[in-house]
């Protein structure tokens, strides 16, 4: 038998609707109506999880972030009374927190919708946890991501960033990745969020920049001098030195400081806001870029845009991808790109993955592109091939 868990603040009542639904169709059902008994109640064997947003007293939004940190694989079934938008922003938090998301019911519960859910669970839940999260399950520890930074077992690939204007290569974003000599490659969303819990974050980001530097020598022996953007943790930005230290190893490894961008992501995990901004201002005024990643998913973006002296953001690759459907997604990647312009920012759509999503970026006057469209994140000397061929054929 499968397990069911609802979390919602409503009545017992409700739970025995749930159950009443759910049993004869082999799920065993429990009902929690306060966050820390479904805390003692959530366990590995969960296969299905309901989620009632709008709970007086308790946050749908946190029960979600705290599923995403606890890696939860259960699959997700979103319910409230609110309307169908607030469902949709859910919905696409949930995705953008890796949630496995079943989809989403309004209330009062229909029958049959929540019936089709449920026997849905069955194709899309591997109970099993993803490939690089299993590989990385008991290898990801402290200890061995420390050696891995010292050993210098962290790679960094690049993917390219298309200007739209001329369709060239004008920047590279670095990811890094952790090449472990057993489990093979595996990917940053399986070690930065221990990296920054464990405080090695900023060991790993230096040993980033440090690579992002050596290999910039590659690219100025070809003669190109792309722009360079790096990730940096919000956990980074209490650490007072990080724009003296920045600016000083771009002196030393001759490259100029307003070829770097500096992405950002989430202020709502910046602790010490007034220290944060102060490191920012000052990264700016060395000449450093600041680029506002992920924009659009945090909770007070346009606060953001008038606090961080940043001249590019980010569109989130989940508005790139529901854009030729949803025509709100549309609407936001539009209005995003004319506020940016008007606060004389670049707007970089990311994710882009189809010809379709591309023209209409053009459209809308989006700058620059990155996405599976162009090229996936691949080593230097992939890249650098990659390159040549991208100008042999537009010559
Ligand atoms: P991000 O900064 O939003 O990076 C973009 C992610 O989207 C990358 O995942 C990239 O591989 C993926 N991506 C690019 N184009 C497409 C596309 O067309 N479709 C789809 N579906 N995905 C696309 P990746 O490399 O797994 O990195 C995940 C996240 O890890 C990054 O998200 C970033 O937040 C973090 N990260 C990566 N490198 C570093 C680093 O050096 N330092 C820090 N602090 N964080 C890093
Ligand atoms: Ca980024
Ligand atoms: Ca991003």
């Amino acid at each position: 038998m499968k397990r069911l868990l609802t979390i919602d603040d409503d009545s017992h009542f409700f739970g025995l609707i749930i159950s009443a639904i759910a049993t004869p169709i082999s799920f065993s059902c429990q009902h929690a109506r306060t966050f820390a008994s479904f805390k003692e109640m959530l366990t590995e064997d969960v296969s299905v999880i309901m989620v009632d947003l709008m709970m007086p007293g308790m946050d749908g939004i946190e029960v979600l972030r705290f599923l995403s940190e606890q890696q939860c694989r259960a699959g997700i079934l979103l319910f409230s009374g609110a309307d169908r938008k607030t469902l949709l922003v859910a919905e696409e938090m949930a995705r953008e927190l890796r949630l496995r998301v079943l989809g989403r019911l309004s209330k009062p519960l229909v029958r049959g919708d929540l019936e089709a859910f449920l026997r849905q669970a069955d194709d899309v839940l591997p109970v099993q946890r993803s490939v690089a999260a299993s590989a990385a399950g008991p290898v990801v520890t402290a200890d061995a991501l420390r050696r891995a930074i010292t050993q210098r077992e962290l790679v960094v690939h690049y993917q390219p960033q298309i200007t739209m204007a001329t369709g060239e290569p004008s920047g590279v974003e670095a990811l890094v990745r952790w090449q472990h000599p057993e489990h093979g490659l595996i990917y940053p969303d399986s070690f930065i969020p221990l990296a920054e819990s464990m405080g090695v974050i900023e060991d790993l980001t230096w040993r980033v920049v440090e690579q992002v530097f050596e290999d910039e020598q590659l690219f100025a022996g070809r003669g190109w001098a792309p722009q360079l953007s790096i990730n940096i943790s919000a956990y980074s930005l209490c650490d007072l030195k990080l724009p003296d230290r920045l600016f000083a190893s771009a002196q030393a490894a001759r490259i100029s400081p307003d070829r770097l961008i500096v992405e950002i992501t989430e202020s709502g995990t910046i602790q010490k806001v007034a220290q944060a901004l102060d490191i920012l201002a000052r990264l700016r005024l060395r000449g450093i870029h600041l680029s506002i990643d992920d924009f659009g998913t945090g909770f007070s973006m346009m606060h953001q845009l008038k606090r961080i002296p940043a001249s590019e953001i980010k569109i989130d690759r989940g508005f790139v991808a529901a854009m030729e459907t949803d025509h709100s997604a549309e609407v936001i990647v539009r209005k995003t790109t004319e506020i940016g312009h008007e606060l004389r920012m670049k707007v970089v759509a990311e994710g882009v993955e189809t010809q379709m999503q591309y023209q209409l970026l053009k459209k809308l006057n989006c700058d620059i592109a990155q996405g599976y469209l162009f090229a996936r994140p691949m080593s230097l000397n992939a890249l650098l091939a990659w390159r040549e061929c991208s100008l042999v054929k537009t010559a």
